[in-house]
């Protein structure tokens, strides 16, 4: 099931899309089971649940911490964590830079931008993200590398909705992208889940983060 599910997502996916594929609450088996289809980018939304998922499973998988981060929480990723999503203020990347600096690495970060409508979504406003981007103090952070930038629509049925907000953050991340600095390179936009994946795509997504289309519903219990 979860291989089909895969290797069906996969065939609609053009090359330059990455997908990260979600095993958020899913059991290490399931992991498996889409390592050995040649799946090696997860995403998980809570730290310990993926630190405990990353020493039991194999070490050349690429973990993705897709959720809201609490700072004192980065260290317990910090030595392996290959993409950390959700970004949303200074003092978080300031927390990730220290860390990261302990392993002797870069960390590489997308910031997250609200789009939704919703109050519940965590991320930040456009102005936000360039003012970090564009200040002194986020250019001497040598250990963290912003490489883009995530966003989560609003949880609707409306189509039309969704696609201004996807549409928002490609036009804000081309806007950004001219901000070029050492650790500042804007390449990836982390937009789309199993529900609007292909319409984030037509809007210029190129890493979807796609979980129950893979693995099934989800059984929070
Ligand atoms: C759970 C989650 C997803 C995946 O959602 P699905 O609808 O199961 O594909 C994507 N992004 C984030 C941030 C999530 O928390």
């Amino acid at each position: 099931m979860i291989k089909d599910n895969l290797q069906h997502i996969k065939s609609q996916l053009p090359e330059h899309v990455t997908l990260v594929a979600v095993s958020k609450t899913k059991p290490a088996s399931d992991i498996i089971k889409a390592y050995d289809a040649r799946q090696l980018v997860f995403g998980e939304n809570k730290i310990q649940e993926m630190v405990e998922k990353y020493e039991q499973l194999p070490k050349d998988i690429q973990w993705h911490m897709i959720g809201h981060v609490q700072r004192n929480k980065v260290k317990y990723m910090a030595s392996f964590v290959s993409l950390i999503h959700g970004v949303d203020n200074f003092k978080l990347l300031k927390e990730i830079n220290k860390q990261a600096k302990k392993h002797n690495r870069t960390i590489d970060c997308l910031l997250q931008i609200k789009i939704a409508s919703e109050d519940s979504k965590f991320g930040m406003s456009k102005d936000d993200a360039e003012t970090i981007l564009s200040s002194e103090e986020f250019s001497v952070l040598q250990n963290v590398k912003v490489v883009g930038l995530m966003g989560m629509a609003t949880f609707t049925d409306n189509q039309s909705q969704v696609k201004e907000e996807f549409i928002f953050l490609t036009n804000t991340f081309n806007k950004l992208k001219t901000l070029k600095t050492k650790n500042c390179n804007l390449e990836t936009i982390s937009m789309g889940m199993s529900g609007d994946y292909q319409l984030a795509i037509k809007c210029g997504s190129n890493m979807i983060r796609v979980g129950s289309s893979i693995f099934g519903a989800r059984n929070y219990n």
